[in-house]
């Protein structure tokens, strides 16, 4: 069979547009990328797709929908929100020879993995499996739907119930830029822990806001994510998650700020337990902190959490919480 496919002739995109008299919904975020070429790059961005299992996110008018078609995968599955796009994917199916199913729902309430074909699955510890997910989503998806994804990532589950499935998904750039960011860079931020401690993460290319039709305010990011064998955090991923986030909620305030609020006010030992264990400097600011020492201070937390019942659902912004800690005087036994 050959590499690549040849769509029969059909309406350009922004003809499809047209045809259904779609009007971009700026509720929903909905910026077209009308131009094949930059498509086809996006595409290529995700790496070989023959005989593979995709699943795009968000298609709307198919530009990248098509450009995933000339890859020759062997099934296409879309998964697209907005009931007016459904009519031209079912155009584009029938140009296909029934490749694609199209699914009319929400990204973030969808049980991927029950689409997915069990002959394409691997093992975590083998090559990545022949299985895809693009997308270019609204923003307000897209950063939800990556977080989501990453526990899934973490915890093995969902579409990486298959093996390290990999991504290739769209971002505001600087959404990217934080995703990228290594130690000592301005951007570092709780999502470039995140990211990077679970996946091998690669900025492809930016693309100008001129290039989608209605022009959004920002620069989208084009970006790949792979899974790693072993995440460079051994500690369950509800730890990191919440240390990561105490943190980082002081950006360019010293940990020992953010550090404080994992612990009841009455219990200020703990904090300085965090630093000692953890043999880490509570004055150095959050994004000086290098991916190991984030998992030295996780996997500290977790001890102090295994040694205190009731300490990891401890949230010092929650009022009864707090007075709920202290009226019960929880045993807090270091
Ligand atoms: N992929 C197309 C492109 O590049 O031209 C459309 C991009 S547009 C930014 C985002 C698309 O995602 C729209 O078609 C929108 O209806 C769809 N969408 C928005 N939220 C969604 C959700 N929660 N689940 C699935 N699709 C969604």
């Amino acid at each position: 069979m050959a590499n690549r496919y040849r769509l029969p002739p059909l309406p350009s995109i922004r003809e499809i547009i047209e045809l259904y008299k779609i009007r971009a919904l700026k509720k929903l975020s909905q910026n077209f990328l009308l131009d094949a070429n930059l498509n086809k790059k996006i595409v290529r961005s995700a790496g070989r797709l023959k005989d593979g299992w995709v699943c795009e996110v968000g298609p709307g008018p198919g530009g990248i929908t098509r450009a995933i078609l000339e890859k020759n995968p062997e099934e296409l599955a879309v998964i697209e929100k907005d009931p007016r796009f459904i009519p031209g994917l079912e155009l584009l199916n029938e140009a296909s020879g029934g490749k694609i199913k199209i699914y009319h729902g929400d990204v973030l309430r969808f049980n991927t993995e029950e689409i997915i074909p069990q002959s394409k699955r691997r093992a975590w510890t083998e090559k990545t499996p022949n299985i895809h997910l693009i997308g270019n989503l609204p923003f307000s998806v897209s950063t939800p739907l990556i977080v989501q994804w990453l526990e899934n990532i973490a915890t093995k589950t969902g579409p990486w119930k298959y093996g390290r499935v990999r991504m290739t998904l769209t971002f505001q750039k600087e959404v990217m830029q934080r995703m990228v960011a290594s130690v000592a860079d301005i951007q570092r931020s709780r999502l470039s822990i995140m990211t990077q401690y679970l996946c091998d993460v690669r900025h492809e290319f930016t693309i100008p806001g001129k290039a989608f039709v209605p022009k959004p305010d920002v620069d989208v990011s084009v970006v790949h994510f792979v899974p790693r064998i072993e995440p460079l955090i051994d500690v369950p991923f509800k730890y990191v998650e919440k240390v990561v986030r105490h943190i980082f909620h002081y950006r360019q305030k010293m940990i020992k700020h953010g550090v404080r609020t994992l612990f009841p006010p009455d219990r200020p030992e703990l904090t300085e337990d965090m630093f000692k264990l953890a043999d880490i400097n509570p004055s150095t600011r959050s994004f000086m902190l290098s991916i190991s020492d984030m998992g030295r201070l996780a996997m500290v937390y977790q001890t102090l959490c295994d040694e205190n019942p009731g300490l990891f659902e401890y949230y010092y912004r929650d009022e009864t919480n707090a007075a709920e800690w202290r009226r019960k005087k929880l045993p807090l036994n270091l």
